[in-house]
């Protein structure tokens, strides 16, 4: 009979910890600093290089964790430490992967180096697929990409916006339209080499939360990359084109390709879940901790209930989100069919959860936690971003109400 435990085994508890303690000793401490600044923190970033944490060995080793706990672990210490400064060190990760999963041999072999520097010279680097017009409807990309031939080139023209380490990125991942006739089924993704002529950074956000990490437009004029930074390569895509077109041509049939597409969404979102499941775990503990300290009326206000009963919904609520995420994370690395969206499901309640958290969190300081003397100001604003990037909840409740009729919900 096979045996079912849901505790972490001795080598994942020990990665945990070593996160953990990276988290509390220098994320942490850093947190309100960079988070006034508006800044990337360039010096966290590189001690966390010199430990080992910011690193695609350190992402590929969690990622091949054979339970699927390895990433969303991972990801719940860091972002516990400080939400901005964690997104700020895991960025680079969205579009190394992006290489990864995409490229060819060649392409990881020679981008993935450049996107995270070493650890006395870091980089980072920015996956590029949002614009102005084209948020939550991919389809309204209008970036395009042309193929020079004479030149075995590649001519990007557009305006991306919100990207994580856009403009300061040492390799930008650019997703484009390559056949606008085939909608997303004709888009690729390019890389843009380091300092190359026509990339600029636009316009940088000033935020609400996360402010640690910087989010910029990036606008593509003229931006010409060799026909060698096109992910997968060129026989590759005009495959893909093809079977698209013919696809199209036979009326539909579109459907492994919907899937295909769902599967990677569905074994990613679990990752931010973990993050929003971090940040409500921060917030939360302070909360806890304060209210068992701090005194009125002559007790302890954990004395009342009204405090007390919010606490134990808190607490609730984080570990119910964990285990979905959990469930999602395993259900990638088992292979099994996310027929109910679960993926999407995880990163849905965990990120409506941290941001329910954070604001009793907020409410159970009263006045403190109203001001930045107190971390759970900045972790009740930093929550609001889980339920806006890589799918905004509205998003996550179509993809599931989809999966779960099967009917073309609008
Ligand atoms: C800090 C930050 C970092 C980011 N990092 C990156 C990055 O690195 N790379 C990148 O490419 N992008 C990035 N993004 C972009 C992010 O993924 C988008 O903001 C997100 O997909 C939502 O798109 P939008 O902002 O255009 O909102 P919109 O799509 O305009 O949505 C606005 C509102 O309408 C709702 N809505 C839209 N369509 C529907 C519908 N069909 N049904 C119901 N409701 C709907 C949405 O849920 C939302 O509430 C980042 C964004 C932020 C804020």
């Amino acid at each position: 009979m096979a045996e079912f435990t849901m505790e972490l085994n001795d080598d994942q508890k020990q990665v945990r910890d070593w996160i953990h303690g990276f988290a509390a000793e220098v994320i942490r401490p850093a947190a309100a600093e960079w988070d006034e600044r508006e800044e990337t923190p360039w010096p966290v970033i590189q001690e966390a290089a010199k430990v080992g944490i910011y690193s695609l060995d350190f992402y590929a080793q969690q990622f091949f964790d054979p339970t699927g706990l390895g990433i969303p672990v991972a990801m719940e210490e860091l972002f516990w430490g400080d939400a901005g400064i964690a997104l700020s060190i895991v960025g680079t990760g969205l579009a190394a992967i992006g290489v990864v999963a995409n490229g060819t041999e060649e392409q990881i072999g020679t981008w993935i180096p450049q996107m995270y520097g070493t650890p006395d010279d870091v980089k980072v680097a920015a996956f590029c697929s949002s614009e102005p017009d084209a948020g939550s409807d991919v389809g309204s990309m209008r970036t395009r990409a042309v193929y020079d031939q004479a030149k075995d080139e590649w001519v990007l023209n557009g305006t991306k916006t919100w990207a994580t380490n856009g403009g300061i990125a040492n390799v930008h991942i650019v997703v484009a339209v390559v056949d606008p006739e085939l909608g997303t089924k004709g888009h690729a993704s390019f890389i843009v080499p380091p300092n190359t002529p026509g990339l600029s950074q636009g316009q940088k956000f000033k935020k609400h939360g996360i402010r640690a990490s910087h989010t910029a437009e990036v606008v593509l004029e003229d931006v010409r990359v060799p026909g060698s930074c096109l992910l997968g390569g060129k026989e590759k895509l005009d495959e893909r084109l093809a079977r698209a077109h013919e696809r199209a041509r036979a009326g539909g049939g579109g459907e492994r390709v919907k899937n295909a597409a769902m599967a990677t969404f569905e074994a990613s979102r679990p990752a931010v879940g973990a993050m929003a499941v971090g940040t409500a775990r921060a917030a939360y503990e302070v909360a806890l901790d304060y209210a068992k300290t701090r005194t009125q009326f002559g007790r302890p206000i954990i004395d009342n209930q009204g405090v007390a009963f919010q606490l134990a919904d808190m607490r609730t609520s984080i570990d119910a989100a964990r285990l979905l995420v959990w469930r999602a994370s395993w259900m990638a690395v088992a292979g099994k069919p996310f027929t109910s969206a679960e993926g999407s499901m995880s990163k849905l309640f965990a990120s409506e959860v941290a941001k329910k958290v954070t604001a009793q969190a907020v409410q159970i300081l009263g006045g403190n936690g109203f001001t930045r003397e107190y971390p759970v100001e900045r972790m009740h604003r930093d929550s609001a971003i889980y339920t806006i990037f890589e799918g905004t909840s509205e998003i996550q409740r179509l993809v599931i109400a989809r999966a779960i009729s099967d009917m073309p919900i609008r």
